[in-house]
């Protein structure tokens, strides 16, 4: 198990011990290296010296979005320009981007961490890598690109959209490994069906990045595509990019790399640690990240930590599938609605396909409604339509305790993109 990229466990006592180096080491080279964490960290009363155990960690301030647009371009800074080898940007909350810098140190260390996912996926250097997904500023492209290249595999770096070249390069280069966003696979899963291309591929797995997929949407990824493997990719740019964990073929969570940082996982409303199995916002603490270092940083991601060790044999820890972000919580009749409970429902409903909208609104007696808008799956085998849509009510019902209408539509009937897919539409908020 992981033989070319294992765990890299600097002490000889083990992970936890590593976690303390190396939160030890992250908070000394903060305060010493950036004016940002020594304002904060002397703000809230902390000297390096006093981080002794892991439970110092709590005792740190977090981090948010907002402090790196505040410190616009260069906030978390901690190593000197020479010594920088690049940058990556993403979208900001508050409308500036969010600039990450990295040192020739950090680039290495996320190849490392991003091969290690491509070893986990079971892939080899015989594999073609057909990447899918942005280049330029994005850490997407070139993260899939430089750690294909390191791991040995061969790179085939199409770029996002255009599915007629995707098909053709699937084809043509034989590629046998497609790195998308879930949106992209599904568009794709479509149009290799429509166009009957399915015998001509020898693509075997899929690496999904960016934004959550449903069940629904794999299951019709796998039949379209004839594969059998399709894995989670998680990252965000302020965590070096992807490839910082993945999901194993037991597709039971997203194994970390706890080598590499420390997550924990927190009321977003509270901010103390969740009990375990609960959900709430991951907070990222690195360990040994120069250019950029991250302290506590709130992600606004929600997921849920799973206990045990994992069936597949690694021993990295795991956490759930992201199930959205904090700030797409809505709240429907007092009850916290995640976006990711929708696909958990919908899934358990047969005949019915992986695209839906989720709609709330005022009723014309003034409460709040919801909405479920879905499409029949294509060919499923013809079942009544009240009987789906009383399947959907109480899988809605029993998961999210609230009521709701469906509406079925045709398959086809709502808009696909090949980026992210805009699901939930609360009409609420203007009136
Ligand atoms: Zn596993």
């Amino acid at each position: 198990m992981l033989k070319k990229f294992p765990p890299r466990i600097t002490t000889p006592y083990g992970l936890p011990a590593h976690q303390l180096a190396g939160l030890q080491w992250t908070v000394r080279h903060a305060f010493d290296n950036s004016s940002f964490y020594r304002d904060r960290l002397t703000s809230a009363g902390i000297r390096p010296e006093d981080i002794i155990s892991l439970d110092d960690l709590c005792r740190l301030p977090l981090l948010t979005a907002d402090d790196l647009a505040a410190g616009y371009p260069f906030a978390l800074r901690a190593a000197e320009f020479k010594d920088l080898v690049r940058i990556h940007a993403s979208s900001g909350t508050t409308g500036k981007r969010k600039v990450l810098c990295y040192t020739r140190k950090d680039i290495d260390d996320w190849q490392d961490m991003f091969a290690r996912c491509y070893e986990l996926a079971g892939m080899t250097c015989e594999d073609r890598v057909q990447i899918a997904v942005g280049y330029g500023l994005w850490t997407a492209g070139i993260g899939f690109q430089q750690a294909c290249e390191h791991f040995g595999a061969l790179a085939v770096p199409v770029g996002p959209g255009n599915l007629d070249i995707q098909t053709t390069f699937l084809i043509d280069m034989q590629s046998t490994v497609f790195c998308c966003t879930a949106s992209m696979g599904l568009l794709l899963a479509e149009e290799v069906q429509r166009r009957g291309l399915r015998d001509k591929l020898s693509l075997k797995k899929i690496i999904l990045g960016a934004e959550r997929s449903s069940s629904a949407m794999r299951d019709t990824m796998r039949d379209c595509l004839g594969i059998e493997e399709i894995y989670d990719i998680t990252g965000l740019t302020e965590v070096y990019g992807p490839g910082t964990g993945l999901s194993c073929r037991e597709d039971n969570g997203i194994h970390y790399w706890a080598d590499y940082y420390i997550l924990e996982v927190l009321d977003p409303v509270t901010l103390e640690p969740v009990a375990p199995g609960e959900i709430g916002e991951m907070v990222y603490t690195t360990l040994c990240k120069e250019g950029a270092p991250l302290i506590r940083y709130r992600s606004r991601d929600l997921t849920r930590l799973v206990e045990g060790p994992c069936p597949c044999g690694c021993t990295m820890p795991r956490h759930g599938r992201i199930l959205g972000r904090s700030d797409d919580v809505v709240i429907f009749r007092g009850v916290n609605i995640y976006p990711g409970q929708i696909d958990e429902v919908l899934h358990r409903v047969p005949g019915i396909g992986s695209e839906y909208q989720l709609l709330l609104d005022h009723t014309p007696d003034g409460r709040d409604g919801m909405l479920v808008r879905v499409e029949r799956l294509r060919n499923a085998e013809a079942q009544p339509d009240d009987q789906l849509v009383k399947q959907i009510v109480a899988g809605v019902k029993h998961t999210m305790l609230v009521s709701c209408s469906v509406e079925l539509l045709e398959p086809g009937t709502l808009p696909r993109s090949e980026k992210k897919t805009k699901r939930i539409f609360d009409k609420r908020k203007f009136e």
